[in-house]
């Protein structure tokens, strides 16, 4: 399986068979020990366990409705069994990779199918797995899935929305979503053919204006007053922020009491409630180590880019928080503004930054990069043989 081979790799990587493990991740207990360890050219990624198990405890306990956890924010099984221990019990699942992966950890999990766009042969094997909830956002997909399932008389159904908004940093209305007129038709036709119905929308990733939320439960109310058609369910979707430097969201109590007021305005109390959060639950748990390989002037060529886990540092330009280290020591003293490049011999594999780094940072030193539990070890590439680093858990007392 995918993950027993990772954990196998993680292992050699770092010469730690005699190490103890964290859910298959060699585990350690401060950053300078992992990197006296590193045995050969890539990075290493770091998750906190720790940290993971905090976001997604209070996650949890502050959330107005059901948590689903987006998988594919970061699907390291450490990662997902340690927000399982938190406490959450429910996945949004895009794909039979993810299906099968949280299937094979946690067999009594609940599962949403919320990918729009689904293959036959993944819809009925989702349905042989346990999996009943299902987005929609088309006719034919509508037809796809009772096609593939037998017309079972047991389906949630999830039309999904594409509500207009305008505080994400991240943008996910483009591709996906029904319009309002489209919606109306859709809910008619699906109604017959669930046992229960269910609106869903996503705001887009990283999402700063908590009122984004309101805006779009207000559609769906509208939605739901003029067809007249009995909805049971409501998925508000993701989008919750983390603090990246120089984006600073209002605190995530301010979504869930946006969310919980719209919902009681907007009359919908009754509908059972979902929340998908993937970013808010594990960003601040992954951190990269990369060596630094070269100076030149203010760009550090680093062994991990945006083909590694820094996509978003690359074309996306987002900054993230940045430490280094040398000898196994935190270096400390006056900061500079750096810029990285990746190691591949790709010239998009660069990342403006800035970043900020201890002005005599040179060849050798380890560049930690924190914030990259979302969308950062789950984009990497083996693109030009890199990127093959450990995958380690750390344990401590941050
Ligand atoms: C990606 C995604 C999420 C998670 O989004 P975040 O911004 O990471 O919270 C939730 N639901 C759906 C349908 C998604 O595609």
């Amino acid at each position: 399986m995918a993950h027993a081979l990772q954990s196998e790799r993680s292992r050699r990587r770092v010469n730690a068979y005699r190490r103890a493990l964290y859910h298959g991740a060699p585990l350690y207990h401060s950053v300078a020990e992992i990197i006296g360890d590193v045995a050969d050219d890539d990075s290493v990624h770091v998750i906190r366990p720790n940290v993971i198990a905090e976001r997604a405890r209070t996650f949890v306990a502050g959330s107005p409705g059901e948590v689903l956890f987006a998988v594919k924010a970061n699907p390291h099984p450490a990662v997902l069994q340690t927000i399982w221990e938190a406490g959450v019990r429910g996945f949004d699942v895009a794909s039979m990779g993810e299906i099968e992966l949280v299937h094979s950890l946690f067999p009594t999990a609940r599962m949403c199918f919320m990918h729009p766009i689904k293959s036959r042969q993944s819809i009925r094997r989702a349905y042989a797995l346990g999996v009943r909830d299902y987005a929609f956002d088309h006719i034919d997909e509508l037809t796809k899935i009772v096609e593939e399932t037998g017309g079972a008389k047991d389906l949630g159904l999830f039309l999904r929305l594409s509500p207009r908004s305008s505080g994400a940093a991240y943008a996910l209305a483009g591709k996906f979503g029904a319009t309002v007129m489209e919606a109306q038709l859709l809910m008619e036709k699906a109604r017959p053919l669930c046992d229960r119905l269910g609106l869903t929308f996503h705001v887009g990733s990283q999402c700063m204006i908590p009122e984004d939320y309101a805006s779009a439960i207000a559609i769906a109310a509208e939605l739901i007053s003029v067809t007249g058609v009995k909805v049971d369910m409501l998925d508000v979707g993701g989008g919750y922020p983390v603090t990246y430097p120089g984006m600073t969201p209002p605190p995530l109590q301010d979504y869930f009491d946006a969310i919980e007021a719209a919902v009681k305005k907007e009359g919908l109390t009754h509908l059972s409630l979902a929340l998908e959060p993937g970013r808010a639950l594990v960003a601040d748990g992954g951190a990269t180590l990369a060596r630094i390989e070269m100076r030149r002037d203010q760009m550090l060529y680093l062994n991990d880019g945006v083909y590694g886990s820094l996509f978003d540092a690359g074309t996306p330009r987002w900054r993230f928080s940045t430490r280094l280290w040398r000898d196994g020591k935190l270096v400390e003293g006056d900061e500079e503004a750096f810029g990285f490049f990746g190691p591949t011999c790709d010239s998009i594999d660069r990342m403006e930054g800035p970043f900020m780094l201890p002005a005599n940072a040179q060849e050798g030193d380890w560049v930690e990069v924190i914030g990259l539990g979302a969308y950062g070890l789950t984009m990497t590439t083996q693109f030009n043989g890199f990127h093959q680093g450990p995958i380690v858990a750390l344990i401590d007392n941050l």
